[in-house]
């Protein structure tokens, strides 16, 4: 078992700079999810620390020792990779013994592990099956089982879910957590899914253009993003977005985007105050839209004139997607929810849960 830590490192190819002084520290037993879009970085992040990549400048350590100049194999770590990479030569039993015999690790202790991996991950049936005898599901499991047989200090997952369909995904993120609990090991995943990193991290990198934006816990995300990507990034649908000026009215506070202005709780107006005269982005979730006859109670609700442009009932919930004036935005709404295509119709903002960024910097204010 061992924490891991990335100290000021940077990845260039060539004049591409793929990773911008990275700083992230994690612990021991922690599952960190590598989160982002494609290209800003991620898998560069964790062939870094896999040792499938010089870092260019700075530190990568696991526990106390820096392993910059370690080959792979004595890092003790293992890597389940989007391809899984299983021999199709060879059964189930020997690509998951694969790395024991090239350690020379005794026969019958490597039947032991592949055994025990095998009922962890409830293929014992599979054992003599060669890959293409498998289902993508289960050579998933295989991949995985091949990783944890090596019964290694930190575990490595780069997007090892991306081959699955939608419902056996859910499926083996719950089983990846399951497993992270049971093995109580430090798993570092990529991934570029939000939904895989909000339900499985313990905490997740939030990553852009090779810079780390935010390192966080999932709720801390998701309630208090650093600045305007990881807002955008952790939510789906993603937040709404409105470029507003910040209006003082009396004693009162509105955020005013031409088309409809929002009236600031007093209780934060003091918050906000010394932000008045300014350009602001104005952001809001499209859970914290209401239709009015469906709002939570006791919110401090701001009423919104806007236009049914397209409605999607998901089951559980409608999207509604809005026009006000010059702006769209989305709401989820109650699923009894009745509206039509160009309905005008009133909205409710949740104004207990909104955001201010600063256009300048993209940072939230204050
Ligand atoms: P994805 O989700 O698409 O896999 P990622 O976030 O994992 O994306 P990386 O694979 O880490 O992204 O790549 C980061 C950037 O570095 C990309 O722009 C990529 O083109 C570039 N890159 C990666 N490997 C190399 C390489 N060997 N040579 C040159 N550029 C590279």
């Amino acid at each position: 078992m061992a924490s891991v830590t990335y100290d000021h490192v940077w990845k260039k190819f060539g004049d591409f700079v793929a990773l911008n002084d990275l700083n992230i520290h994690i612990e021991d037993k922690e599952f960190l999810v590598l989160v982002g879009p494609s290209g800003c970085g991620k898998t560069t992040a964790l062939r870094c620390l896999a040792g499938l990549e010089e870092v260019t400048d700075g530190q990568v350590k696991i526990g106390d020792r820096v392993v910059n100049d370690v080959p792979p194999k004595d890092r003790d770590i293992a890597m389940v990779f989007q391809s899984y990479a299983l021999y199709p030569h060879m059964t189930v039993f020997d690509n998951m013994a694969f790395g024991l015999k090239l350690r020379k690790v005794p026969k019958q202790e490597i039947q032991r592990r592949v055994e025990e991996a095998a009922a962890i991950l409830g293929i014992e049936h599979l054992l003599k099956r060669k890959p293409r005898e498998l289902s993508g599901g289960q050579r998933q499991r295989v991949a995985v089982g091949r990783a944890i047989v090596r019964e290694p200090k930190v575990f490595l997952f780069d997007e090892p879910l991306s081959n699955l369909d939608a419902k056996l995904r859910v499926q083996t993120r719950a089983e990846i957590s399951k497993l992270h609990q049971r093995l109580q090991t430090t798993f570092i995943y990529v991934t570029h899914d939000q939904v895989e990193a909000m339900t499985m991290a313990t905490r997740i990198a939030v990553m852009n253009k090779g810079i780390l934006q935010q390192l966080d816990t999932p709720q801390n995300l998701y309630d208090k993003p650093a600045n305007l990507f990881v807002a955008g990034f952790i939510g789906s649908p993603s937040m709404n977005f409105f470029p507003a000026h910040l209006r003082k009215d009396g004693n009162d506070l509105f955020v005013d985007t031409g088309d409809f202005a929002v009236k600031i709780p007093e209780d934060r107006v003091k918050t906000y105050a010394p932000f008045a005269g300014r350009e602001v982005i104005f952001g809001i979730r499209p859970e914290d839209i209401h239709n009015p006859q469906f709002a939570p109670p006791g919110i401090h609700a701001a009423s919104v004139e806007c236009k049914v442009d397209v409605t999607e009932l998901m089951g559980n919930e409608i999207f509604l997607y809005m026009v006000s004036g010059k702006h769209n935005f989305v709401a989820r709404v109650d699923p009894r929810t009745r509206f039509h295509i160009g309905d005008k119709v009133q909205l409710v903002f949740n104004m207990d849960n909104f955001h201010l960024f600063d256009p300048a910097s993209d940072r939230e204010n204050p």
